[in-house]
């Protein structure tokens, strides 16, 4: 059963981690003219309205693109993110927050392709409804997991995936890494980001360790904690993101914003980030 809706959650601290690397890695990819595909397994809606009745509820998005979407001294690669949120709030008040399938849009070029998976039906019909008739954009209600398997690798030997799943059922962490496995011995050469939440539960501290084993060609990977951890062992502590063959720029463009970012998304004077890569 699909209970996760990613509307509740839009717009948070994690999907500012998340946005801000994925749209890095496009701009890097899309400096060489040969087109690229881009799989994302979990698109979920494509875009959200943050004053509807579930992104109020916890109003998340208030900690994370909230306390940025208005400031004037916004890093380089933080600014050139939020300049995204921003085209979709064109009035200058925050109300759509875009998901990574609008991103994406935002940043490829006509000749890359885009290919989206959703299974909830409700989300599929809203990224079919923002993306059906877009050129060079598939959508489809399909278990992303799967498709990846039977896509890959992509005809023009470039490919890039963000894997972004709920983690609400533990199976999650090991779909991951299997279907990572056997797309990364397939195609080498992509480049992979998989999203991961911080929580107070094996799996999740686990998962970073199970992916280096994955990556031989090199992989980056960032965390950032906001959240105090409380003793029930519930609640997001933070997020990362995993990137498998990452550009070699983006540890540099990281490592210049994440001092700042976190200090700015801190919910605990205890807020800290992680970056660490290997390359080969
Ligand atoms: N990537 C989106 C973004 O950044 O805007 C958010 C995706 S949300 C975290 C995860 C989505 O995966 C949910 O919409 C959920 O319905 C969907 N989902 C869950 N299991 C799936 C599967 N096996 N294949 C495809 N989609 C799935």
């Amino acid at each position: 059963m699909l209970a996760y809706r990613h509307a509740f959650h839009a717009g948070n601290h994690a999907d500012v981690l998340k946005h801000l690397v994925f749209t890095q890695v496009l701009r890097y990819l899309g400096q060489k003219d040969k087109p690229y595909w881009l799989i994302d397994t979990h698109a979920g809606a494509g875009g959200y309205d943050l004053r509807a009745r579930h992104a109020q509820q916890h109003a998340e998005y208030l900690e994370g693109i909230g306390r940025l979407v208005l400031r004037d001294d916004l890093p380089p690669a933080v600014d050139d993110y939020v300049q995204i949120v921003r085209q979709h709030n064109p009035d200058g008040v925050l109300r759509h927050y875009p998901g990574s399938p609008a991103f994406a849009r935002a940043v490829m070029r006509p000749q890359d392709r885009l290919r989206l998976y959703e299974l909830h039906p409700t989300d599929h019909r809203q990224l079919l409804r923002r993306f059906g008739a877009q050129p060079h954009v598939e959508v489809h209600v399909a278990d992303g997991f799967a498709a990846l398997r039977s896509q890959w690798p992509p005809p023009s030997r470039r490919g890039v995936v963000l894997m972004d799943p709920p983690y609400e059922l533990k199976a999650d962490y090991g779909r991951v890494v299997a279907t990572l496995r056997e797309a990364v011995q397939r195609f080498a050469e992509g480049v992979y980001m998989v999203w991961y939440p911080q929580l107070q539960r094996l799996e999740s501290q686990q998962l970073p360790q199970r992916l280096k084993r994955l990556a031989p060609k090199g992989w980056l990977h960032v965390r950032m904690t906001v959240a105090r951890p409380v003793q029930a062992g519930f609640g997001l502590l933070g997020s990362g993101m995993f990137v498998i063959n990452p550009p070699w720029v983006l540890h540099d463009t990281l490592a210049a914003v994440l001092p700042w970012l976190t200090e700015v998304l801190a919910q605990y004077e205890g807020a800290s980030y992680l970056l660490e890569q290997h390359a080969v």
